[in-house]
């Protein structure tokens, strides 16, 4: 046990500086092009988780000097329309980033949307040739939420060489471009999911612990190293005695005494993943129009 409580990492507070950074970059392409980065988001439905990311996706956008457009489509379209109406934003000069707002209804194939989104709109880093280029370890659009939490693990520690990473969760969006990301970083990555068999020997061998499962406060003491650095991605609804709140993956007490840097939920990685969806915006606008973009995050 750490004598010391941990630092909470303050995910608002980057995020913000990040935007600002962001924002910066949005004037200088109006400058250069005359015309603001562009996003538009598809929503298929009405999941009211959904509803609420995407309503403060365009919030920040506009903040950002970004513009942003909604498309809103009922829960039964075909998957040829949305493919349609991916196909005209795709060819549309004036749009730099196109997202589909996840999960979509059963009948649509998540992959063969993402894949027909251009990989030079792809703002959320999902498409094969954006994957396959971050795997390689070049130059790539990186998805929103791992790229934040690498953010912030480099605020906290800048010299990630051999450093034990554990990644708990083998997702698409978070946990394997988060074992691309940190394999650059030179770390030595282990992934652990569903199957893995004695969870807590690897995790308590975590100098870095990132919890990405989607099970409320599933990570305990039992599973955290002293002094190690916990990155919470879970954002999890849970109602005691009526009231509802939402919470990580990690158990927040356990993390604050053991660890000795921890992101809280909400307020952490959250905020980082709609930062870098706008920074990924930017980024796209400027690469379309063969403009050179100020590549350093960290
Ligand atoms: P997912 O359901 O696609 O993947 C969950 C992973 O957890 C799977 O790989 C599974 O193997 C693993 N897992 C499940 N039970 C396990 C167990 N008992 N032991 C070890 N591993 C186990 O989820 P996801 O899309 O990667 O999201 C994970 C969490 O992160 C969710 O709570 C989600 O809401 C949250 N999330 C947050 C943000 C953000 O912006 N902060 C973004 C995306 C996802």
């Amino acid at each position: 046990m750490n004598n010391k409580l941990a630092k909470i990492i303050d995910g608002k507070h980057h995020s913000k500086k990040l935007l600002i950074k962001v924002t910066q970059l949005a004037e200088n392409f109006f400058n250069l092009c005359q015309r603001k980065p562009c996003i538009t988001v598809i929503i298929v439905g009405d999941d009211p988780a959904s509803k609420i990311y995407v309503k403060n996706k365009i919030k920040t956008a506009r903040e950002s000097l970004i513009k942003s457009t909604e498309i809103v489509f009922p829960k039964d379209l075909t998957e040829q329309k949305l493919l349609s109406e991916i196909e005209r934003l795709n060819v549309d000069q004036n749009i730099d980033g196109i997202l589909v707002q996840l999960p979509l209804p059963k009948h649509i194939r998540e992959n063969k949307v993402i894949e027909a989104i251009s990989p030079l709109k792809d703002v959320d880093g999902f498409h094969p040739y954006n994957f396959g280029n971050l795997t390689l370890g070049n130059h790539s659009i990186v998805p929103c939420t791992p790229l934040g939490a690498l953010y912030l693990i480099k605020k906290e520690i800048k010299n990630l060489n051999g450093k034990n990473a554990v990644i708990i969760g083998r997702s698409n969006i978070v946990g394997k471009p988060m074992h691309a990301l940190l394999l650059k970083e030179n770390c030595t990555v282990t992934i652990a999911h569903s199957k893995t068999k004695k969870l807590s020997d690897i995790t308590k061998k975590a100098d870095i612990l990132i919890a990405a499962i989607g099970k409320a406060e599933f990570i305990n003491k039992k599973h955290i190293k002293p002094n190690s650095l916990i990155i919470d991605v879970g954002i999890n609804r849970i109602t005691n005695k009526e009231k509802s709140k939402i919470v990580g993956d990690v158990m927040f007490k356990d993390a604050f005494k053991i660890a000795s840097k921890v992101t809280p939920v909400p307020g952490g990685v959250g905020p980082m993943t709609i930062a870098c969806l706008m920074y990924n915006t930017v980024k796209l606008s400027f690469l379309r129009q063969k403009l050179k973009f100020e590549e350093k995050l960290f």
